[in-house]
């Protein structure tokens, strides 16, 4: 494609081959754009490192995004490595497992701080980071992940529902803190895919079955799906494009009954 010649992204969230920011970092790869790649923890780092090496994408080192050192420092590196970047991949998100299964209700104080704190305020963290990093290159472009729970009530999503709608609204708040600064930023509101994180949604597969039953376009979303939108999205193809939650899900968002 090359619509990515010449960029700088920094991708966050490859826990392995399955994670949507691995799909994402693999299309940018082949968009012709530079990466930069962080996991979390040292098991994460086997996983990674090896992926790295297929797309000569640059690991950065570790970042859990509820650690502020851990953010200046990957930022540091980047800015030493790069002097900017153009594009920020957030693709992370928690919630403890007995959350996602039964009553939202019984979601305890703790734990529903916990999620806000990872899957929406990171996206916050992560955009004040890059923001001067982008500034230097004139300009670039932020997406995250979210899903559909955001705006409906989905069975068993619970807390991350809440969170992906605080996330959604960070969207919209942040494109308009970072506009004047040419900086874009937009979601991805992805069909179900079969990763890491999905495995704990109890009746994930009920979910996943229901969408490709039902969606217009009568199949399962494939994870190239998002990515490619990723894609377009940090490039400058959407360049009036801010401030969105653009939905990459066959269609199934737009269904009744
Ligand atoms: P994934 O492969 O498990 O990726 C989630 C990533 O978040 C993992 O790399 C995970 O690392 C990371 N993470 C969790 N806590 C973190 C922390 N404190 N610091 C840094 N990283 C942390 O699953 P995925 O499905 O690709 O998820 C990526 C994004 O897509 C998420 O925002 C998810 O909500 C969204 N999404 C997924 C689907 C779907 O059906 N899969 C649909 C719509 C949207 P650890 O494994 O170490 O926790």
């Amino acid at each position: 494609m090359g619509i990515a010649k010449g960029q700088r992204a920094l991708v966050v969230g490859v826990a392995n081959e399955k994670s949507l920011a691995w799909a994402i970092a693999q299309q940018l790869h082949a968009a012709g754009a530079e990466i930069a790649l962080t996991y979390q923890g040292e098991l994460l780092e086997k996983r990674v490192r090896p992926l790295a090496g297929q797309i000569e994408a640059t690991v950065i080192g570790e970042l859990d995004v509820t650690n502020d050192e851990q953010i200046a420092a990957t930022f540091g590196a980047l800015k030493a490595q790069w002097g900017g970047i153009d594009m920020l991949v957030h693709a992370v998100a928690f919630a403890e497992r007995e959350d996602l299964r039964d009553r939202f209700l019984n979601v305890s104080r703790r734990n529903f701080a916990r999620s806000m704190e990872i899957s929406a305020y990171s996206l916050v963290a992560l955009a004040r980071a890059a923001e001067p990093l982008m500034e230097a290159r004139g300009g670039g472009s932020i997406v995250t992940l979210t899903y559909l729970g955001a705006v409906r009530a989905i069975p068993n999503y619970n807390v991350m529902g809440v969170a992906k709608a605080a996330l959604e609204a960070c969207v919209r708040y942040l494109s308009i803190d970072l506009g004047s600064k040419n900086i874009r930023v937009n979601a991805i509101s992805a069909g179900p895919a079969r990763t890491l994180s999905s495995s704990a949604i109890s009746g994930f597969h009920t979910m996943a079955h229901e969408v490709a039953q039902r969606s217009p376009l009568r199949r399962a979303m494939e994870v190239e799906e998002p990515a490619k939108m990723a894609v377009a999205l940090l490039s400058n193809l959407a360049s009036g494009v801010t401030g969105q939650t653009v939905y990459v899900d066959v269609g199934y968002n737009i269904v009744g009954l």
